[in-house]
């Protein structure tokens, strides 16, 4: 019997990890967070003194890297740069725009989509992430958009990285947000979009409980139909 797999793809902010995350415990698949792969490249590339921007230095760093995930007993996931859990380090905002940069890189792409695709053949997941139902498995069984208005999102960035202990000016986080939006949205490798077979759920005027209600039933719709 094959696997299951449902792909998640938004812009940031929309609440896509903490949503597809608990949807993969309701369903009880695992959760594959890309996103944090691509953070961790860009932290490699920060580390490296190399710019994550770089297409020639990027390319030539990758063979160096040493980038392992690990799902531990509960399935959280856990990035590590050889020896050294990066799980938390991933998370700030230097390495956000890092991650960014290096994902329009095409040969990055290309060195990070066979390992996407492993983790999805060898059990049933829930893969979040920009270009999951367009280029990472164009055949995942249910494919949902997830988006908000990009103040919506700013705004939850906003308050998770100041109780996160983190905290930035909500001007920053928006104008963050936005340039992000336009770079994943414009590049020519895999940019983000919407497949036309997936389903939209946009949660800018729902709360969290609303909006896992909301993804639960497009899936459980989805896998029905
Ligand atoms: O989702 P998250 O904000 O953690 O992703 C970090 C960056 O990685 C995004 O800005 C996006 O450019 C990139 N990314 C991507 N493709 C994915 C997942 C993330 O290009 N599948």
């Amino acid at each position: 019997m094959g696997f299951q797999s449902i792909a998640i793809d938004g812009p940031a902010g929309a609440g896509k990890s903490t949503l597809a995350r608990r949807l993969a415990g309701a369903l009880g698949f695992l959760y594959v967070d890309t996103g944090a792969i691509y953070r961790t490249l860009g932290l490699f590339a920060l580390r490296s003194g190399v710019d994550p921007a770089d297409p020639a230095a990027m390319e030539a760093l990758l063979p160096r890297i040493s980038l392992r995930i690990d799902y531990g007993p509960d399935g959280g996931q856990h990035m590590f740069l050889g020896q050294e859990d990066v799980t938390q380090a991933i998370r700030l905002p230097e390495v956000s725009r890092a991650s960014s940069a290096v994902s329009a890189i095409p040969a990055v792409r290309a060195y990070l989509l066979e390992m996407q695709r492993g983790l999805a053949g060898s059990r049933n997941v829930v893969m979040d992430g920009r270009d999951i139902g367009t280029v990472v498995l164009p055949q995942a069984d249910v494919k949902v958009f997830l988006t908000a208005s990009p103040e919506a999102r700013a705004q939850r960035r906003y308050a998770e990285l100041s109780a996160r202990g983190t905290p930035q000016d909500y001007a920053a986080v928006l104008a963050d947000m936005i340039e992000r939006d336009r770079k994943d949205t414009t590049r020519a490798a895999a940019p983000l979009r919407q497949a036309e077979d997936a389903v939209l759920v946009d949660t800018t005027h729902l709360d969290l409980e609303e909006s896992f209600h909301a993804l639960l039933d497009a899936v459980k719709r989805e896998l029905k139909a």
